[in-house]
C-alpha cells in the first residue's frame, strides 16, 4: 500500500537530544530527503496544498531551499531563497529576530518578482515560528503577498502558529 507523506516522516524522523545546544532535541529532516520516495510524498503534499494559490515559493536556509527547489519544479513556478545575513548581494531587505539564544538575520533580493506575487513559504520544522514571521515580514516588504506556510514538521509545544498570524500553516506531521 501507498504510504501517506506523514506516514514516511513518521517512519524516518530522527531525533537528537542536546543538539547543538544542551536541553535541544534536534528533529533530523535528512533521512526523509535521502529516501527518494518520501521526499517525493512530502513534495507533493505541500506543492498540492496550496495548488493554484501561489506564484512563487521561497525557501529558508538552508533545509527550505531543497523543498522549495522541489515545489516550484513540481508547481511549475518562481523560486526565491531567503538567505542567512550577509550572503546576499545587491539591494536586500533585512529582517532581525529572536533565537531561543541570541538573535538572527535573514534577506531577500528585492525587485525579483511582480508586485503582488502570491508566494508560499516554506521551511522544514516550525519551532517558535520567528523564522517563517520574519520570512513573512520580508515577502510584504518585497511587494508580495503571503498566501501559505508549508512546514514538514511542527513542534506544537512551541506554538510557532500564533507568531505567523492570519496565514493558513499546513505542516504534514505536528509533534
Ligand atoms: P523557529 O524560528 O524557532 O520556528 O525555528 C525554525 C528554524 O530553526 C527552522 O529553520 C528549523 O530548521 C530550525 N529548528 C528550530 N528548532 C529545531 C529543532 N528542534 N530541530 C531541528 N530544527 C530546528
Amino acid at each position: 500500500m501507498t504510504q501517506t507523506a506523514a506516514q514516511h516522516v513518521n517512519t524516518l524522523l530522527a531525533s537528537y537530544p542536546d543538539f547543538p545546544l544542551p536541553g535541544i532535541l534536534f528533529r533530523d529532516l535528512n533521512p526523509v530527503f535521502a529516501d527518494a520516495v518520501a521526499f517525493r510524498a512530502i513534495i507533493d503534499e505541500l506543492a498540492e496544498k496550496h495548488r493554484g494559490q501561489f506564484d512563487a515559493v521561497a525557501g529558508i536556509e538552508a533545509r527550505g531551499f531543497l523543498l522549495a527547489a522541489g515545489i516550484g519544479y513540481a508547481a511549475q513556478c518562481a523560486v526565491l531563497a531567503v538567505r542567512k545575513g550577509g550572503k546576499l548581494p545587491g539591494t536586500v531587505l533585512t529582517e532581525e529576530y529572536d533565537l531561543e539564544y541570541g538573535s538572527a538575520r535573514l534577506e531577500l533580493e528585492v525587485g525579483q518578482l511582480p508586485a503582488g506575487s502570491r508566494v508560499l513559504i516554506v521551511d522544514d520544522v516550525l519551532a517558535t515560528g520567528g523564522t517563517v514571521a520574519a520570512t513573512a515580514r520580508l515577502v510584504e516588504r518585497a511587494g508580495y503577498v503571503t498566501v501559505g506556510v508549508g512546514v514538514v514538521l511542527e513542534l506544537a509545544d512551541l506554538d510557532g502558529r500564533s507568531r505567523v498570524g492570519a496565514v493558513p500553516v499546513h505542516t504534514i506531521v505536528a509533534v
